[in-house]
């Protein structure tokens, strides 16, 4: 696929490159944020699973004021390239000390706002890949209840699969209000959506903890099937109205009919990616085993043998 081409098929990730973001979803917290004010009165934030950065940019542009201090911590696995007032952890999100050294950042306080929109590296088995990012969104709330101040806001991206309504349960425990929403810049295509939970009141006596419930084999249940107060169904809202661009569409490459479509590269390529071998190894034609090829022609195949 050329340069171009690719520009052609996602309008989001051009214009992320033309406003200097480094990934469309900017786009996502953005629309989230005007849809239901999040960034309002924030002085701590956390962007949970941040990489390659572009929420934390988005929240270092909105939230950073000459006037107010305001602290930013950006989580993630990976490295990341830095960012103006934007502390980074490179570290695990499941893990108690990630919590503890966010508190250290923050001098003690409780973040007002935390938002996550982590993404293990997905499967193409639809099931598979529902059960693991269910799984860090858990995570994300577990860490969350560890760092959040009552009356906090916590923003996840969610899977809208089959057991959804299982984690809408476990979110309403410690939320007031949990809407389900989908900022336009999230393809109609994709299950993704977003969790917007406010006013963040845990039961009276909670003690936050890393243990998952999901893994916990005594949930033996098929959570649809649960009725009555056991059910709970969020309101869903797509976010932003029909004058935003569809992400679905394919637009042409000259958007302005008076100005001439021009490339522009990504504004921050992915620090250290798990393609960088694979790269290094066409560059250097490595990948090709001549000897191999030339002795035992093979037909090309299509999947792997096992
Ligand atoms: N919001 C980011 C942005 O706007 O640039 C994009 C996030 S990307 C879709 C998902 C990220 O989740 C990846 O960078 C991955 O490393 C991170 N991630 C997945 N599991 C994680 C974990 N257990 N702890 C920390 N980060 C994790």
């Amino acid at each position: 696929m050329g340069r171009s081409s690719k520009d052609k098929r996602d309008i989001y990730y051009r214009l992320a490159k033309e406003e200097g973001w480094r990934a469309r979803s900017a786009f996502k917290l953005l629309q989230l944020d005007h849809q239901f004010n999040l960034f309002s009165g924030v002085n701590r934030a956390v962007d949970l699973c941040a990489a390659p950065g572009s929420w934390s940019q988005a929240l270092s542009r909105k939230l950073r004021s000459p006037s107010t201090e305001v602290k930013i911590v950006a989580v993630d696995l990976q490295a990341m390239a830095p960012l103006p007032g934007v502390t980074q952890i490179q570290g695990d999100i499941t893990k108690v000390s990630t919590a503890q050294e966010i508190i250290r950042h923050f001098e003690g306080q409780p973040a007002n706002l935390v938002v996550c929109d982590g993404a293990p590296d997905v499967t193409g088995l639809h099931d598979v890949d529902e059960y693991i990012q269910a799984q860090l969104l858990l995570a994300a709330l577990n860490i969350t209840t560890h760092i959040l101040t009552p009356g906090g806001t916590f923003v996840a991206k969610i899977f809208r699969g089959k057991d959804v309504t299982l984690l809408y349960s476990q979110l309403k425990i410690f939320f007031s209000s949990v809407t389900c929403a989908k900022p336009r810049s999230s393809r109609n295509s994709s299950i993704e959506s977003f969790v917007v939970c406010q006013n963040y009141s845990p039961p009276e006596g909670y003690i936050p903890s890393m243990s998952n419930p999901l893994l916990d084999q005594s949930y033996d249940v098929d959570f649809n099937q649960l009725e009555g107060s056991n059910r709970v169904i969020v309101p869903f809202l797509a976010c932003g109205d029909l004058s935003a661009f569809d992400s679905d569409r394919t637009y042409p490459l000259q958007l302005d009919a008076s100005k001439e479509y021009e490339y522009i590269p990504p504004t921050q390529p992915p620090i250290r990616p798990p393609y960088e071998q694979a790269c290094h190894f066409r560059k250097h034609n490595l990948l090709s085993r001549e000897d191999a090829h030339q002795s035992h022609p093979q037909p090309r195949r299509t999947g792997t043998s096992q």
